[in-house]
């Protein structure tokens, strides 16, 4: 018999309407009030409270605003465009302790912008974008911790791989030696219908079981990339270790989601 799935509905309502923060303390209340929803869906989950990680997303923030997160704790923060993520990185060298995960789409004519100063990127989809990164961290002296974005929705204006596709990418990235392999990510469907977008998370959580079975041994694939601020209470159910929350931080952006991502 199968349990039934958890009803926790996603919060898509609030989509474009979360009050901008303006001070470090709205930036501690709202980082609070994230830290307690991801110890609560832990909770409900039996996962362990340490087990889940939040990467803020700071696109479209202006630097003002940035440094007033730092003040609230932030020390890695997640950019969608490699370009304003580094723009931010120039100009904020005086954070010595600020790092960088960059979790959109990256074409291969900019990945030595990435090899340059990023700590993290989590939106893998080519050998040819593994293969010109290694390349550029070579050249730079640098590792990356890297994920292997996977399209879980089936849309068609999705970036990532199709799950089908994962095993043999995964074979072919031991030798890319300044990339670690740390995990999957995704982008579930945007809908309120909770169900569809819970399947997303199983899905990625799924295939990452199956490949642990046949990965390379030096790929352990610990890390589950999944949920953002409208869906990680049901990411972290299904086994998100890591959540990427933007608005319900940092407020409402301004600039069309569209902006960012395709369709
Ligand atoms: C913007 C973005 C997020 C965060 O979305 P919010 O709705 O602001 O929480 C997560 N993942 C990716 C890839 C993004 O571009």
């Amino acid at each position: 018999m199968q349990t039934p799935l958890p009803d926790t509905p996603t919060r898509h309502d609030q989509h474009g309407r979360y009050p901008r923060a303006e001070t470090v303390e709205d930036f501690r209340h709202n980082l609070e009030a994230i830290q307690a929803r991801i110890d609560a869906a832990c909770a409900r989950a039996g996962r362990d409270r340490g087990s889940v990680r939040l990467l803020p997303v700071s696109k479209t923030i202006d630097e003002a605003h940035i440094r007033l997160a730092y003040q609230a704790g932030c020390r890695l923060l997640g950019e969608n465009k490699v370009q304003e993520a580094h723009h931010k990185w120039e100009a904020m060298q005086d954070l010595h302790d600020l790092q960088w995960s960059v979790i959109g789409h990256l074409q291969t004519n900019k990945a030595k912008l990435v090899a340059r100063f990023a700590s993290e990127f989590q939106a893998l989809d080519s050998l040819r974008l593994a293969e010109t990164l290694d390349r550029r961290l070579q050249l730079e002296g640098r590792s990356l911790d890297v994920y292997v974005q996977v399209n879980t929705s089936g849309e068609d204006s999705k970036f990532g791989l199709a799950p089908a596709d994962v095993p043999a990418f995964l074979q072919a990235l031991p030798q890319f030696g300044s990339l670690r392999v740390r995990g999957l990510m995704t982008l579930a469907l945007f809908s309120a219908e909770a169900e569809r977008v819970r399947r997303c998370f199983i899905e990625l959580r799924q295939l990452r079981d199956r490949l642990r079975q046949q990965a390379p041994a030096d790929i352990t694939l610990d890390e589950l990339s999944m949920g953002m601020s409208g869906d990680f209470e049901i990411a972290i159910e299904e086994g998100a270790t890591v959540v990427r929350v933007g608005q319900a931080i940092f407020g409402a952006r301004t600039v069309p989601d569209s902006h960012y991502w395709p369709g």
